[in-house]
């Protein structure tokens, strides 16, 4: 697969480090809340990444961690009267019931921050033992960034005129900080008052870690110093990343990650989605509009990961529609290809070859499900045994994609009052009566239904509320 990757800004073949497993790290939730859909983006996108590798035959490690020690959840556990554990439990939970209903594979290993404290401080000595961090007055420690040269190479921060020197005394304590502000960054925090309990014993007195620690520890403990891909939202780049990559290769060498995978943001109403602007959908939010999870997914893939996506409620409503179309073309195939079964996938040969290859050109996924659509298309003329092979390459994608069709909806699905109205509609547009077809129409409508014509008739659908 050709992938773009962040840091040498250019597409580059992924290749497992050590010739059998690709093994990745994805930052995982912050649990402080449901994760919206905007999240889900990110995941689900780095799902069809994994799927599409493994559905060429690669074997895969995927490692995504759970954020449950940071400047949000200590707040808000605090705010709930529960232990950090017990109220980021819950809302762990919580996102693997949405990635679950959403499609998405489990990663093969998910650490959390509060599990390994110890790893995380034993980086922290290891930084000061090297010169790559101090500890000042109250217990905190820091990063020293103009230790490390090439820090600001992943986010491009040299074409920003970078000076390390002016960092000096500059030090950033908040988890997350503004973009321009090139400060030493906070690796240990001592221990405050609104903490509560939430707080460790360490060689530089009681405290908790920086946010960005994490990652670097649990990822020294998983996959070592040298991996095959990082990933996240395109928020990560700066100063996250750039934060990890300085932690573990002053810490302890090596390349760290061998490719970089971001994806930009879904967008609502052209603003960042985000729970901070209170501009957030979620997985339960969408549910009770009568959306499905696969419809939030299909929308979610409906755009190429690295543009911007702006999300509607309508694109859900097109979604549906979409994915009722594959369930017609799958079962029309299924038809044509009639008893015979493929022996094995060919889908280089098959009408579906161009959809493979999006996915394995930047995970083009909007180009792979307009080819889907044209591949069923094509397959309608093939005979029989063709139309089996084609069905076989049509499912490996789908699954590569990671949906799941809806059910065929049959007539008896609908209601016998919508159903003789169609009837009625039908006779009226082959008697001409144009006036009556279309308070036909608006009848149908009102029930909760959408008719449109088709060749052999008529479609009904029913309309998301
Ligand atoms: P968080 O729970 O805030 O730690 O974020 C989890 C993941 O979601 C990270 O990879 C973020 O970069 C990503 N993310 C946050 N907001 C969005 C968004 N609006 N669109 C896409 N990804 C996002
Ligand atoms: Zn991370």
């Amino acid at each position: 697969m050709l992938l773009y990757d962040t840091l040498t800004r250019s597409s580059r073949e992924l290749k497992p480090i050590d010739g059998e497993t690709f093994r990745f790290y994805c930052c995982g939730p912050t649990v402080y809340g449901p994760a919206h859909i905007g999240n889900f983006r990110t995941f689900v996108i780095n799902d069809v990444f994994r799927r599409v590798l493994e559905a060429g035959g690669m074997k895969t490690l995927h490692v995504r961690n759970i954020t449950d020690v940071d400047d949000k959840t200590i707040r808000d556990a605090q705010a709930s009267g529960k232990t950090l554990r017990e109220f980021t439990a819950g809302w762990t939970d919580k996102f693997h019931t949405d990635c679950t209903a959403l499609g998405c594979l489990e990663p093969h290993i998910e650490p959390s921050a509060i599990e390994h404290i110890p790893q995380q401080i034993t980086m922290i000595e290891e930084l000061i033992a090297k010169g790559h961090a101090y500890a000042s007055e109250d217990g905190s420690v820091y990063f020293k960034v103009s230790s490390f040269p090439n820090y600001g190479k992943l986010s491009h921060l040299d074409t920003r005129e970078l000076d390390l020197g002016k960092t000096q005394n500059q030090r950033a304590d908040a988890d997350e900080y503004e973009k321009d502000s090139i400060a030493d960054f906070v690796l240990w925090k001592s221990r405050k008052e609104e903490d509560g309990e939430n707080y460790w014993n360490s060689p530089w007195g009681d405290g908790r870690p920086g946010w960005h620690l994490e990652c670097s520890a649990m990822i020294k403990e998983y996959l070592g110093t040298d991996f095959d891909l990082h990933s996240g939202g395109e928020d990560l780049v700066f100063p996250h990343h750039e934060n990890e990559i300085a932690q573990s290769q002053c810490s302890c060498g090596g390349n760290f990650a061998a490719h970089w995978f971001h994806s930009t943001h879904l967008m609502v109403d052209g603003g960042k989605m985000s729970k901070s602007l209170g501009n957030l959908y979620t997985i339960d939010d969408l549910a009770e509009k009568g959306h499905t999870p696969m419809e939030v997914r299909y929308v979610l893939i409906s755009g190429h990961y690295r543009k911007q996506l702006n999300f509607t409620l309508d694109s859900l409503h097109a979604a549906k529609e979409a994915l009722q179309k594959l369930t017609k073309g799958r079962a029309n195939l299924s038809e044509n290809a009639g008893d015979h079964k493929a022996k094995s996938a060919d889908i280089p040969n098959s009408t579906f070859a161009a959809a493979w290859e999006s996915l394995n050109n930047d995970l083009n996924t909007p180009a792979a499900l307009g080819h889907l659509f044209s591949g069923l298309k094509a397959a309608q003329k093939l005979a029989p045994e063709e139309a089996a092979a084609s069905l076989m390459a049509f499912d490996i994608i789908l699954c590569a994609l990671g949906l799941t069709l809806p059910a065929e909806e049959t007539t008896s699905d609908i209601p016998c009052e919508v159903k003789e109205l169609a009837e009625k509609r039908l006779a009226a547009k082959q008697n001409k009566d144009w006036a009556a077809s279309d308070l036909l129409r608006d009848e149908i409508t009102s029930l909760g239904w959408t008719i449109k014509d088709s060749s052999d008739g008529y479609e009904l659908t029913i309309n998301a509320s």
